[in-house]
């Protein structure tokens, strides 16, 4: 035995989290995943039988707006139903906004995964900050998301950011972010938030493959503002290295239509909303190909 300073502590790996790997095979497969935004028990069911159903990779999202509301519960709920799933599903906080925002999620224990959205500060501070809280959350085996540029529109339990200009992505840009960093990168390329508005959806593919040209080889690149999507859609962003793609309206909407519907009673609403929930994700993953992959 020599007599060396003690063993330093094991750090994590982050190649062995669990959304790395799934992504990493998706990447491989020219798939996506599913990122679904849930702000509900019966939105974190929907998602984990819809992958049991179809064999599927997912990823249940959050939003800060959970802990706010829920402290640690629905996040408990979410890593606890991803735990014991038969299939891969992870769990991600979206559009994380503020550094206690993150420490707290970070320290729950519950996520794989949080996007660090600091798009609302000047681009020095935004990339100071991403880096630092990337930092954190690597040392705790979380892998992190970030935007640059930013992403227009204004999605349910996310702080509006409507009324700041939307930014395009440059590949310029996106290497700046990927040094801090960052595990996945969001690209801003004519997707929105929420609604398209009047001219419809307008995606700037030859923006998208030059970021891919860019820093694919080092990041994951992921998909928000998806609400309206044809299949076409679909497929030209994973044609662009897009591996991981947010999916929020078109499902939860089937549940708030049904309550704007009424007459059902709690446990029925709660139980037929969660079966036209699953529907949906089940198609959107035939859509990703990610179905028969797990
Ligand atoms: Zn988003």
């Amino acid at each position: 035995m020599t007599d060396g300073p003690p063993p330093k502590k094991m750090k994590h790996d982050l190649r062995e989290n669990k959304a790395n790997i799934m992504l990493a095979k998706a990447a491989e497969g020219g798939y996506g995943i599913p990122g679904v935004c849930v702000y509900n028990l019966e939105g974190i069911l929907a998602t984990v039988r819809a992958a049991t159903a179809k064999r599927s990779p997912a990823m249940i999202l959050l939003f800060p707006w959970a802990q706010t509301y829920s402290q640690t519960v629905l996040a408990t709920a979410a890593a606890h139903a991803a735990r014991t799933a038969p299939v891969p599903i992870t769990v991600h906080l979206d559009h994380a906004q503020s550094p206690s925002a993150i420490h707290e999620a970070a320290d729950t224990g519950c996520y794989d995964s949080i996007m660090v959205d600091m798009s609302h500060h000047e681009k020095e501070e935004n990339l100071r900050l991403t880096k630092e809280l990337t930092a954190y959350c690597h040392e705790r085996g979380i892998l992190t998301e970030a935007e640059p540029g930013r992403i227009t529109g204004g999605e349910d339990g996310v702080q509006d950011t409507a009324e700041l200009e939307a930014v395009m992505t440059s590949p310029e840009e996106a290497r700046e972010f990927v040094a801090t960093g960052i595990d996945w990168l969001a690209p801003a390329f004519g997707n929105v938030h929420g609604n398209y508005g009047p001219l419809g959806i307008n995606l700037d593919y030859s923006r998208l493959n030059a970021v891919n040209d860019a820093v694919g080889k080092e990041v994951r690149l992921v998909l928000h503002g998806t609400d309206g999507f044809t299949p076409e859609h679909y497929e030209k962003c994973l044609k662009g290295g897009i591996t991981k793609v947010n999916i929020n309206k078109v499902m939860n909407k089937q549940y708030t239509e049904m309550q704007r519907e009424g007459g059902y009673g709690l446990t029925e609403l709660m139980e037929k909303g969660t079966e036209k929930m699953q529907e949906v994700v089940e198609g959107v993953m035939d859509v990703l190909g990610s179905s028969g992959k797990a």
